[in-house]
């Protein structure tokens, strides 16, 4: 008996994990308009950080660019990324004619709201988040000028001097850690007492999701494993947070083959999730190569149900959809 001898393996799979509903309605949007429009699609900037979906994508016939000057007049559609732009694109495509398509995940379109809110009531923003990060990026520039700071860290919160300390909002990026946000919050209401906080949480749903169910599934795990680009924000905090609640080791792996098994000793536990912009397929293959190897015990690790749906734009509402979509 071949299966016999293969080593014990335990695997713990996290639920909630992967495609969130505003990935899932980027990726969509994008699918549908070449289905519509035909290619090429543009695309400004990752659709979503994830190579296995942007090499798909590019199958199809879109075309990804990193800013509108390289889209030509061809009356094809440019299509803005999940993670937001700043206000200045898509006025300089409606002064260039262009047509477009905004997959801006409507989380982060509530996020550049909350922003605008305060400013409105006199607030200068605080936006706690990472800098160079697409959706920061963006939130930064839907704000005007001069009324935005960022806030990286506990720091910052110590450096920032305000002209007017009681007229102070917050708002956050949306895939931020839920624990080292709710430190810089703290120091910053330590600091400045009167700040106002936004309307409702900013960091989303399924970044708080993935980490619970990191935090139960972490504690005891030689290995935990989160699939996702190295350029994922959300991706990257669910290898902290597996560290930071007992995981002995963690690492962000983009696909089966960057897993070390061949150092899994016989009973190991290994854990796994995948970030936001990851798909399903990448567990699967991991799953399988776990299979191949080990005589696995699967175990699942679920912590929420999820259910969010968010409707592409009405224009592409009309598209049939087969299976294969
Ligand atoms: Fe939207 Fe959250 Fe997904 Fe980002 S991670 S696309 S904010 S649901």
């Amino acid at each position: 008996n071949v299966a016999a001898t293969k080593p014990a393996l335990r695997l713990k799979l996290c639920e909630p994990r992967g495609f969130c509903a505003g990935v899932d309605r980027a990726i969509q949007i994008v699918v549908l308009a070449l289905k519509k429009y035909g290619a090429p699609v543009y695309v400004r900037h990752e659709i979503v950080h994830n190579k296995y979906v942007v090499d798909g994508l590019r199958d199809m016939g879109a075309v990804f660019v990193k800013e509108l000057h390289e889209v030509p007049d061809d009356g094809q559609p440019v299509v803005f990324s999940a993670h937001g732009v700043p206000k200045s694109v898509p006025a300089r495509a409606e002064a260039r004619d262009m047509f477009y398509l905004d997959a801006t995940c409507p989380l982060v379109s509530k996020v550049h709201k909350q922003g605008l809110r305060h400013v409105k009531l006199g607030r200068h923003v605080l936006l706690i988040g990472h800098a160079g990060h697409p959706e920061v990026v963006g939130t930064l520039g839907q704000l005007p000028e001069g009324t935005v700071t960022l806030i990286e860290t506990e720091e910052d919160v110590s450096a920032f001097e305000p002209a007017d300390p009681s007229a102070l909002g917050f708002i956050t990026q949306t895939t931020l850690s839920v624990d080292d946000t709710a430190g810089v919050v703290k120091a910053l209401q330590a600091k400045f007492p009167e700040m106002q906080a936004p309307s409702s949480e900013s960091i989303c749903y399924a970044t708080t999701n993935r980490q619970d169910a990191v935090k139960v599934a972490a504690p005891e795990t030689d290995l935990f494993v989160v699939v996702g680009a190295p350029n994922s924000s959300n991706s990257k905090r669910l290898v902290e947070v597996a560290k930071r609640f007992g995981a002995r080791d963690a690492m962000l792996v983009e696909n089966e083959r960057e897993i070390p098994w061949e150092s899994l000793k016989t009973g190991a536990t290994i854990a796994l999730s995948a970030g936001a912009s990851a798909p399903d397929i990448l567990i699967d293959a991991i799953i399988a190569k776990a299979r191949e190897n080990f005589d696995v015990d699967l175990e699942i690790v679920q912590t929420a149900e999820e259910n969010e749906l968010f409707p592409v734009m009405r224009s592409l509402r009309d598209v049939p959809l087969t299976e294969a979509d």
